[in-house]
């Protein structure tokens, strides 16, 4: 059960059950929960551990019952980064 909302239009954060904006009027809606939130760092110009490739390269950071804070930075392409999601979920991890 979420406690706070979000406007869709202005962003305030509004109590739970208000279903109007007291700043704009827009329609509002539950705020995702945080711990749900996948947080990747993504660099521009950087090697993909897993072949090799330069480009845009990212790596997960957190996600839910995931911190890869605690980890080496290990950087994957766009391909190489949704393998490592299998990986990941293999062991268990809801990613
Ligand atoms: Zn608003
Ligand atoms: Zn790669």
């Amino acid at each position: 059960m979420t406690e706070y909302g979000v406007c869709t239009k202005c962003g305030l954060t509004v109590f739970a059950g208000q279903n109007d904006c007291p700043s704009c009027g827009a329609e509002t809606m539950p705020e995702p929960d945080a711990s749900l939130i996948e947080e990747w760092h993504e660099k521009r110009e950087g090697v993909c551990i897993g072949c090799g490739k330069t480009g845009r390269v990212r790596r997960l950071v957190k996600a839910k019952d995931y911190n890869g804070k605690t980890k080496i930075p290990e950087f994957r392409c766009y391909e190489c980064s949704l393998n490592k999601l299998d990986e990941i979920r293999a062991r268990g991890v809801p990613v």
